[in-house]
């Protein structure tokens, strides 16, 4: 498959050079960008190594701004250059505007020349106006920019080689719709994914480090079975494209949860609180992660909660995973492996 787009499924300004102190989406992206560090610097050091590790679109109702804007970018469409006070990416703006299509998504395109993200990166989004429209849960731009981060996770993913070569190659027979699909009409594969995801969930609550690792070896047993069943039953070798799912959605979702709580502790941000009337300060204050059940309960896409559940386990049992699992790209299976040798 040629096509590679990653949803392993946000303003106002006037066009020029000046500098607009109060400006809403000066604001907002400086605040996105401010929240990104904190929460890189806080559970995922190397997340900082770049403010930005490709391009981003940032679609709203009156044009699309683009942040740090490559040659390949600048190629496509017309940019102007936008100016923000204190930015610490470079802003740029065209007048291209979509507000019928919902942008929160990393791709990439190899084969489809015309595509803006033909052979490059780019994360993009819409705004939190937008993202109001097209999923009506999402009022707020604390909530809203839990989602964008996941996403700047999915770039800094895409900056391994070995994890982006793995991520590719893993799709070329079939995509996570066969995954979806098994899990939709396969009873046996439903109630296995369903006993694998207990098990992450009982290991979370488990103190006995001896128990623990019960679990985690009937977790594998479990699971290695249900993958061997599949290609013998139905003929489909799906361990590389789970695996790769469950780490790209799995570690961007931790990441997700991860911005809530960053937030949680967080003061207001004053200046944010003046001009968007999406903004609520202290949104996140009482934060407790079952009021997001969907992010580790099974739902639609299971990789995502098992992914989550597993990255869960990993910092639960201080396996120092954040190292390697990107640049050798190593199986969380391998981690847990090795924890029960
Ligand atoms: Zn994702």
């Amino acid at each position: 498959m040629n096509r590679v787009t990653l949803i392993f499924i946000t303003s106002i300004g006037l066009i020029g050079c000046s500098i607009k102190k109060h400006d809403l989406t000066c604001q907002r992206i400086n605040y996105l960008i401010d929240i990104k560090s904190e929460v890189a610097k806080n559970y995922w050091t190397d997340f900082n190594r770049e403010i930005l590790f490709s391009p981003m679109l940032y679609y709203t109702k009156s044009g699309l701004y683009t942040m740090n804007a490559n040659e390949k970018l600048k190629n496509k469409i017309l940019i102007e250059p936008y100016n923000c006070n204190n930015s610490k990416v470079t802003i740029g703006f065209s007048k291209i505007i979509d507000t019928t299509n919902f942008h929160m998504n990393v791709s990439y395109d190899d084969s489809d020349s015309s595509a803006l993200e033909f052979k490059n990166t780019l994360g993009m989004f819409s705004d939190v106006n937008l993202t109001e429209k097209f999923i009506p849960d999402i009022k707020d731009t604390e909530e809203w920019m839990s989602m964008v981060i996941h996403e700047m996770f999915h770039q800094y993913q895409r900056d391994f080689k070995e994890f982006r070569k793995k991520q590719i190659s893993s799709q070329k027979d079939f995509d996570r719709g066969t995954l979806d699909y098994l899990f939709k009409n396969k009873e046996w594969y439903n109630k296995s994914i369903i006993k694998e995801n207990n098990i992450l969930l009982e290991v979370l609550n488990l103190k006995d480090n001896e128990i623990i690792k019960k679990y985690i070896k009937d977790y594998l047993r479990t699971k290695e079975q249900r993958i061997s069943k599949v290609k013998n039953e139905e003929g489909y070798e799906i361990l590389d494209l789970e695996n790769s799912l469950s780490k790209s959605e799995g570690t961007a979702r931790y990441i997700e949860y991860c911005v809530k709580l960053t937030l949680k502790g967080n003061t207001e941000n004053k200046k944010l609180s003046k001009i968007d009337n999406k903004y609520q300060a202290s949104r996140f204050e009482n934060y407790k992660l079952d009021q997001d059940k969907w992010m580790y309960n099974l739902g639609g896409g299971y990789y995502y909660s098992i992914g989550f559940n597993l990255t869960r386990v990993l910092e639960k049992l201080k396996i120092n995973y954040q190292k390697d699992i990107f640049s050798e790209n190593t199986t969380f299976d391998s981690y847990l492996n090795e924890y029960i040798k």
